[in-house]
Parts: C-alpha cells; sequence; structure tokens
C-alpha cells in the first residue's frame, strides 16, 4: 500500500528530523506530484550518465543530512551546461560537510510558488500558497486554509493572492496554468491528511509553474521524532 511505502521513507529520517531531498522527491512521486525528473547519483560517472540521459542543461544539488538549506552552503548550480562544468560541481560538493552524493535534476522554469503545510496545534493541518523564491520575504504574499481542501478552498487561495495578477500573465509575462496549480494543491492537501501524524511540516519551495505545468523542485519535510 502507498501509505506503507511513504512512512518507510519517513521512518529512517526520524533521528535527523528531516527528509533528504530525493527521497522527498520519491515520497511526493509517490503521492502523485511531479516533481524534476532527478537521479541521486553518488559517483561522478552516474551524474554525468544521467545528464547525458535528459540533456543539459541541468541543475546540480549537494545532497548531505548537515545542508538543511542547500543555498547556504552554496550547494545549488543551476543552468549546468556541460559535463566540464557538472565534473567540477561535483568535485566542489565532494568537500561539503555530509557530503551523501549529488542530486542531478532537469531545469524547470516558470513563476516560483511556495506550498507548504504545518501541522498545528490547534487547528490540525494548515495549508499555505504563496509566492515563492526570494519572493517570500519580500512580498509576504501568502494565503492560509485548513485542510482538507475542497476545489473552492483552492480557487480562494489562488485569487486571494496579491499576485494573482501574476499567475494569469500580467503585462505579457508567461500565465501559470491554473488548472495545474489547483490540482497539485488539491493532491498536496490528500497527501497532507494522510501523513499529519508523522510530520512536524511540509514545504515545497519552489514549485515552478509554467503555461504548460507545474513541477515540484525542492522539498523539505520535517518529521516527528515519534510516530502516532
Ligand atoms: P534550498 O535548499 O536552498 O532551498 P532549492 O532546491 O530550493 O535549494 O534551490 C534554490 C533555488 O534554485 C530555487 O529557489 C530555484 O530558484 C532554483 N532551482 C532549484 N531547483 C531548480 C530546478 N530544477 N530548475 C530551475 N531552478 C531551480
Ligand atoms: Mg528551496
Amino acid at each position: 500500500m502507498l501509505k506503507t511505502e511513504i512512512r518507510e521513507i519517513l521512518l529512517p529520517s526520524r533521528e535527523l528530523g528531516w527528509v533528504l531531498e530525493p527521497e522527498a522527491k520519491r515520497l511526493l512521486g509517490l503521492a502523485g506530484l511531479e516533481t524534476t525528473r532527478f537521479r541521486w547519483a553518488h559517483q561522478l560517472e552516474e551524474a554525468l550518465q544521467f545528464a547525458e540521459e535528459i540533456g543539459y542543461p541541468v541543475v546540480a544539488k549537494v545532497v548531505s543530512p548537515e545542508a538543511l538549506h542547500k543555498s547556504d552552503v552554496d550547494g545549488v548550480a543551476v543552468g549546468i551546461a556541460d559535463d566540464k562544468t557538472l565534473s567540477t560541481v561535483f568535485e566542489r560538493y565532494s568537500a561539503i560537510k555530509g557530503f551523501s552524493g549529488v542530486l542531478v535534476e532537469e531545469m524547470a522554469s516558470g513563476t516560483e510558488l511556495i506550498v507548504g503545510a504545518k501541522i498545528d496545534y490547534q487547528f490540525g493541518p494548515v495549508v499555505l500558497l504563496g509566492i515563492g523564491g526570494t519572493g517570500v520575504e519580500i512580498y509576504q504574499d501568502t494565503t492560509l486554509r485548513m485542510a482538507p481542501l475542497n476545489r473552492q478552498d483552492v480557487d480562494y487561495m489562488i485569487n486571494g493572492l496579491k499576485a494573482g495578477q501574476l499567475l494569469k500573465g500580467y503585462r505579457g509575462s508567461e500565465p501559470v496554468n491554473l488548472q495545474a496549480l489547483g490540482s497539485l494543491i488539491m493532491t498536496f492537501s490528500a497527501l497532507v491528511m494522510e501523513i499529519e501524524n508523522w510530520i512536524e511540516s511540509i514545504d515545497l519551495n519552489p514549485v515552478m509553474c509554467n503555461a504548460k505545468r507545474c513541477v515540484v523542485a525542492d522539498a523539505r519535510i520535517m518529521v516527528r521524532d515519534s510516530f502516532a
């Protein structure tokens, strides 16, 4: 059963307190959420092979239990154009504390959103939608709803953002596929309800949305130390 598989990913993460990104993405995939195509490469050869498979440019991120925020340790490189650059980046990451391989993945493009959830002591799971990336702090543009969400909640959330115009294609910017965004949030809400007793929070930041699709490019799942 799916829930059993998801539990098996969360269980070994209890001690660390959070799930390494490749495992978090595998969990999201099981739950029916689209993530960037990725490979968790432990050797340079594997990284190069996957990059050839999906085609350059690619993204490479450090995997380390000591790097909850990868950018803080200079552990995210986007737009890698060739084998040589990927090799250099791989080597550089190898020296980062706790190095446990490299996540190689496809480049995504579009508007960066954050879709998050935390398990509130009083209200239970609460879902958040906002403008992601660095915009999170600058615009403070987010909406919250208690889970489980229905379609109407999701529409309210999307329309409740000040940046709503941005999503609909402001001054010639590419609009976001609102259908895809809506389904993603619904699927996310269902997942959060399933695993609320095992987690403290989940942040999908960023979710990258363009006119075609919405894809999860980063995921942080904080795990409880004991499972109810
Ligand atoms: P952090 O652990 O620092 O949050 P992220 O995985 O979110 O690391 O990467 C940092 C930033 O790099 C993202 O906010 C996004 O702008 C960019 N980024 C990450 N993954 C991708 C990707 N697959 N395609 C395009 N840009 C990406
Ligand atoms: Mg992130």
